[in-house]
């Protein structure tokens, strides 16, 4: 009997939790290996699509999920003036019936905790920050900044936009800076002193926009996400701090739900957007890319954990049953399925009209990554 393939999966992020649980499930073992000492809750909030949700149910975190994040009864898109509806993207119960999945809102760290509920502590390595990557014949070396090494069968990049393993693999490239940027927060919703808002709403301006929803099942807690012009801005991290006043001035005018919300509004972290042009290739011999490390995309409609996930309950059905000679081939089929599907997200974040008017919305929440055709 062939003996069991060893993976590394570079990066404990939404794409390599869901990887490693998504491999697991297969019989495959693997170990993850991240480079932060601890697991941050950030204060963010993120849309778990609908074809996201396909994939963490059979995963067995519906139940978690549903139980952590808000069921909102739509996305709506209104005029930033005069607070017309431009589209209301209805979810809810029907949303759930038509794609097969609740659309969810959740705290980030929330569904990153639910993620590593489903690997054991001891495959992730925490503190093992990647710095070398080589192919040799008896397996594919890793070294870390900690001065430890590992052997391994295979490697998937799951390491972010930044990622060193694709710059290992087929050298370093700029990434795509928009020149604007994203302030974001969570905060209690009593601090909106009873006031309220909408389920979820993007509130659409000239040249800028912002999103508020509420991110815990009993309304509790809310998030806000902005975009807009800072051509100088260009730090990508998720504890830069941002000034409030200055997000309540790059708003003004904006009034009504806005108003109180950035009023009550009292701390917030900046982001510089950026993404990246589609990879010519993403998989060399016996290690991979997934997630942000292959397709980064900008925010607008919210689908790029989305896509890490998909990535991942594809690439377990690719590697399902597969032996050592097989792994390159399943991971060159990996990448030949999943290789339109995110160009053609990435693209279409790129545009920033999502759901800003009637949009066909069924090829994005319709996605079954459990089920789609594998490449030959
Ligand atoms: C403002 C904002 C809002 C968003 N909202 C949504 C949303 O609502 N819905 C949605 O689906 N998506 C959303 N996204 C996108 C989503 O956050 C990303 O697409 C997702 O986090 C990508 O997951 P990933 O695992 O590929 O990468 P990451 O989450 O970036 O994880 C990469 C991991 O690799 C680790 N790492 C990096 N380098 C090394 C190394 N050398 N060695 C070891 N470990 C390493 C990092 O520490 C990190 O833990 C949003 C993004 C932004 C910026």
């Amino acid at each position: 009997m062939a003996r069991p393939l060893t993976i590394a999966i570079v990066g404990a992020g939404m794409g390599g939790l869901a990887t490693a649980a998504a491999l697991r499930r297969v019989g495959i073992e693997v170990t993850v290996y991240e480079q932060a000492a601890q697991f941050a809750r950030i204060g963010a909030g993120i849309q778990i699509g609908c074809n996201a949700m396909k994939v963490l149910r059979k995963l067995g975190l519906e139940a978690r999920l549903r139980a952590q994040s808000f069921y909102p009864r739509s996305w709506n898109n209104r005029d930033w003036r005069t607070g017309d509806v431009k589209f209301d993207m209805i979810f809810g119960e029907t949303a759930e019936q038509k794609f097969g999945a609740p659309y969810l809102l959740a705290h980030r760290g929330d569904l990153h905790a639910a993620l590593a509920s489903a690997v054991p502590d001891e495959r992730i390595k925490l503190s093992h920050k990647l710095v070398g990557l080589d192919q040799a014949d008896d397996g594919v070396r890793l070294a870390f900044a900690n001065g430890t090494s590992a052997v391994v069968d295979a490697v998937v990049g799951a390491d972010g936009v930044h990622s060193v393993v694709r710059d290992m693999l087929f050298g370093a490239s700029p990434v795509n800076f928009t020149g604007r940027i994203a302030y974001r927060t969570t905060y209690p919703a009593a601090l909106l002193g009873g006031q309220k808002i909408d389920d979820c709403t993007k509130w659409w301006g000239e040249d800028r926009h912002i999103v508020i929803y509420y991110v815990k099942p009993d309304r509790s807690e809310i998030y806000l996400v902005t975009s807009q012009p800072e051509p100088e801005f260009r730090i990508e991290s998720w504890s830069a701090k941002g000034d409030v006043r200055e997000l309540r001035s790059a708003f003004a005018g904006f009034g009504g739900q806005v108003e109180t919300v950035l009023s009550a509004c009292p701390d917030v972290h900046k982001w510089a957007i950026l993404d990246r042009d589609q990879l010519v290739r993403w998989t060399e011999g016996n290690v991979t890319l997934l997630g942000d490390a292959c397709h980064p995309m900008t925010p607008y409609m919210a689908q790029g954990a989305a896509m890490a996930i998909e990535d991942a309950a594809v690439l377990s059905r690719c590697l399902d049953g597969v032996e050592l000679d097989g792994v390159a081939d399943a991971f060159r089929r990996f990448e030949a399925t999943r290789r339109d599907r995110t160009a053609r997200v990435q693209q279409t974040s790129r545009a920033n009209i999502w759901l800003k008017q009637k949009t066909d919305a069924d090829w994005v929440y319709g996605y079954d990554a459990w089920t789609v055709p594998l490449a030959a």
